[in-house]
């Protein structure tokens, strides 16, 4: 590992500025993620603001009926809260299929949502990588693509971003809230937050440098039946090889986000219209534009075949 320097947020604001003016330091929070990525030499900040002194733990009301979720509220707090399991129960279903315990009692919010993506090459140093060295070219394209990503890819990168939570968040039209170097803040929708690897692979979301997570917010709940579904290589502790959220009502309209098949938590507005005529339809629309490998085209049907469980599920 690098040597870095370290301090001690005492405000968002303050963990803001001091980012912002070091292009070179990193936020650090549960560290699942980055402390990883430092031992490999993937991540090479020169200096952690640790933000977990900060007071950003709580899950309370919003006004208008929803939940703020603040940035720091770790994701085995999230996954119990009351409130969350009553009306978002979707969201606390998908934070339960991911990583253990012991990891979700160290993750919070906002470093789930930023989390990097599993792709092996990504990890092993000695291949190139577009995402961890731009412009090296992509290995995985021609290589073992078996996890990757089937829509939304571009020629230099097809990695899946491996958060469970997101996509229960992206089907629940979650805001992500930030404030920036000046002070300012913004809310961005989580259908804009993450990108797709277009030229650019390495720039993951539209956070500016030093723009800091303060928290994420939840609409009022939409009732309905909270499904997720996770289909993986072993039965836990892995990461999706294709995941379904999704909130069903009984007149059989709803919601629908897939995990495991794009750079970001997938969801595409014209297939939850076409959820009550099934999953062929619906599947069809979500992956209308799909771009698989040889190795993971299974990927194509399984989505189709999760999303029928998801359905057949909450149709009792
Ligand atoms: C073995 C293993 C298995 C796992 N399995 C799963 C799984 O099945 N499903 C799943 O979804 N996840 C899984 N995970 C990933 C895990 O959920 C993430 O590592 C975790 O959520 C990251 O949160 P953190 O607080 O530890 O982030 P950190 O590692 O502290 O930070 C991650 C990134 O977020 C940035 N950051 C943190 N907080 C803020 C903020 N407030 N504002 C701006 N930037 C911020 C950091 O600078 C860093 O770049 C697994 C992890 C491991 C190690
Ligand atoms: S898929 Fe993306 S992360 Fe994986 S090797 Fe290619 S550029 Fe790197």
């Amino acid at each position: 590992m690098k040597a870095f320097t370290y301090e001690r947020a005492s405000s968002p604001e303050a963990a803001a500025r001091a980012a912002a003016n070091n292009p070179e330091a990193k936020f650090i929070a549960g560290g699942t993620n980055l402390l990883d990525l430092m031992k490999l030499e993937i991540e090479k900040p020169t200096h952690l603001i640790d933000v977990n002194g900060l007071e950003l733990d709580k899950i309370e009301k919003t006004t208008e009926g929803g939940l703020r979720i603040g940035a720091l509220v770790r994701n085995t707090d999230l996954a119990a809260d009351q409130v969350v399991r009553r009306d978002y129960g979707l969201l606390s279903r998908a934070l339960l299929a991911g990583a253990s315990g012991q990891l979700r009692n160290k993750a919070t919010t906002a470093g789930n949502l930023l989390q990097r993506t599993r792709c092996p090459y990504f990890y092993d140093t000695a291949q190139p990588c577009n995402k961890r060295q731009p412009g090296s070219g992509c290995s995985a394209i021609g290589g073992f693509s078996r996890q990757h990503a089937v829509v939304g890819v571009s020629d230099g990168c097809i990695a899946t971003h491996p958060s469970d939570m997101a996509i229960a968040m992206r089907a629940l039209d979650a805001i992500v809230e930030t404030v920036k170097r000046d002070g300012t803040h913004r809310s961005i929708p989580i259908a804009d937050f993450h990108r797709l690897p277009g030229d650019t692979p390495q720039i993951e979301t539209v956070l500016e440098q030093g723009e800091f997570i303060t928290a994420v917010v939840l609409p009022p709940p939409v009732g309905g039946k909270h499904i997720y579904r996770k289909v993986r290589d072993r039965a836990s502790y892995a990461f999706a090889l294709v995941s379904v959220g999704a909130v069903i009502q009984s007149d059989g309209t709803g919601r629908v986000a897939v995990g495991g098949v794009a750079h970001k938590p997938w969801r595409v507005d014209a297939a939850d219209a076409e959820l009550g005529k099934g999953a062929r339809a619906a599947a069809g629309i979500l992956l209308a534009n799909a771009r698989p490998t040889e190795q993971n085209k299974f990927k194509v049907d399984l989505v189709e075949r999760t999303l029928g469980a998801v359905i057949a599920e909450a149709r009792g």
